[in-house]
């Protein structure tokens, strides 16, 4: 059977590749499989996520199951209620950091966490047969309002903080909330966490006129002279649908998402001796010395979101987190969520009594390089075992593609999801040894092309 969802979701253009006619068929096959149930709706402020929120509401609703909205919110927030309304699952309109002409769709299960591979094929195979379950006349569910959400959500998120020392402290904050849901949250809880704050690109906007929503760094120019023209002690920027935040430390540099993810795992483990850390593949050094210094465990996973929550509930880890500025905490939810993260680096900051850039510079430096290598499409699958066959003699991970570990850096090596080509990571000490390395990665995959 076919395919329609990505690694985080199904995602296409607007009325081109993602349709109001595709939305009410997953949301059928989604109703289908995890139905029958409550199961809570919500969208970030992507142009059409009306429009396709009311199609994958008709869709639910079609198939007996009952729908709860709460309104337009971030996709953490969504999460963390679906267990609490009682819901089987969960449904958000989005298309996260992809640029503004995109929408798509996320799905969740009972637990709030994005469903597995796979019960995605389970609903695949329900939307290309078209084998939907089909309510009797009386048994169509109901549509209905919740306007606590976003409340609930905040609140929960101030019980994993110190709000009587971060009041005191009194922060400067700056919040970019990439004209969408990120804007209805953060401002509002750094507020009630007792900062000074300033917003910008904080009206909802699916035209994305401030930024792109990816917070990446050459999209934080805007947050990063604001932090520094209005002197405030930190800057805090969300993808589109506010599952991620990346900051700004007073100085105006934007911080690596490993950087705050290994703030914040240094704070999290040395808090509870012996616990376990969930990271992907993709994830460097830095938090392999994060948690050698604080006596933890790190658990390697394959790359991708979705695969670290589960692990992290799995194996009931205190932290996971992305080298991407990801980070899940689970004894508030084992799912990545932007405003946590950001209320814990505020918290971080007090608690320590340090600035964000005195804390960057108590973390180790390494330095990384990245090439693509084009593969015939033919060969982009095969490759591996090929390669692996000539990486056999070094020390390896080979949870996704293949991580060759030396003494002072390493290198991965991955196929892109989306293009004909591999991609090579390096990291090491010096960016002169990164680069080496990365070029014996590509040396490595090249072999590997000449004998696939
Ligand atoms: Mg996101």
């Amino acid at each position: 059977m076919g395919k329609i969802f990505g690694t985080n979701g199904v995602r296409g253009i607007i009325n081109e590749s993602f349709t109001v006619d595709m939305t009410l068929d997953i949301a059928r096959a989604v109703g289908t499989i995890l139905g029958p149930g409550k199961i809570a709706i919500s969208r970030d402020s992507r142009m059409g996520g009306d429009m396709f929120q009311r199609a994958a509401t008709a869709g639910l609703l079609s198939t007996g199951c009952s729908v709860i909205d709460i309104g337009p919110a971030p996709t953490p927030t969504l999460q963390f209620n679906i267990p609490l309304l009682g819901c089987v699952g969960g449904v958000v309109i989005t298309a996260s950091h992809n640029p503004p002409q995109f929408n798509g769709i996320k799905v969740m299960g009972s637990s709030g966490i994005e469903v597995t591979r796979e019960i995605e094929s389970k609903i695949e195979d329900v939307y290309f047969s078209k084998e939907f379950r089909i309510a009797d006349w009386n048994e169509i569910g109901s549509a209905t309002k919740d306007d606590l959400a976003l409340r609930r959500y905040i609140d929960a998120i101030k019980s994993h903080v110190d709000i009587d020392l971060l009041k005191k402290r009194n922060l400067t904050v700056v919040v970019d909330g990439a004209t969408s849901v990120g804007s209805l949250v953060t401002p509002i809880l750094m507020r009630e966490l007792g900062c000074k704050v300033v917003s910008i690109n904080s009206q909802m906007d699916g035209m994305f006129p401030g930024r792109n929503p990816e917070p990446l760094p050459e999209n934080l120019r805007d947050l990063s002279q604001t932090v520094v023209s209005v002197g405030a002690d930190l800057g805090i920027a969300h993808d589109g649908d506010a599952d991620r935040a990346t900051f700004v430390d007073e100085t105006g540099r934007i911080l690596w998402g490993d950087q705050s993810f290994a703030i914040i795992a240094k704070h999290v483990l040395n808090k509870t001796p012996g616990s376990t850390l969930v990271t992907p593949v993709s994830s460097g050094r830095l938090i392999e010395d994060i948690v050698d210094e604080t006596g933890a465990t790190i658990d390697w996973t394959e790359v991708g979101s979705v695969v670290v929550s589960h692990r992290v509930v799995e194996i009931n880890a205190e932290l996971g987190g992305e080298e991407n500025g990801g980070v899940f905490y689970p004894a508030h939810q084992s799912v990545r969520d932007g405003a946590m993260t950001a209320a814990q680096i505020a918290d971080i900051m007090v608690q320590e009594n340090k600035n964000l850039s005195a804390l960057v510079s108590d973390l180790p430096i390494y330095f990384s390089t990245k090439q693509k290598v084009p593969v015939p499409a033919e060969k982009k699958d095969e490759l591996l075992d090929s390669l692996l066959n000539i990486t056999k003699d070094y020390e390896t991970i080979t949870l996704d593609g293949v991580k060759i570990v030396f003494d002072d850096g390493w290198i991965l090596c991955r196929p892109s999801g989306t293009e004909p080509l591999w991609r090579c990571f390096a990291e090491a000490k010096t960016q002169d040894r990164a680069n080496e390395l990365c070029d014996l990665g590509v040396k490595h995959i090249n072999q590997a092309i000449s004998v696939t």
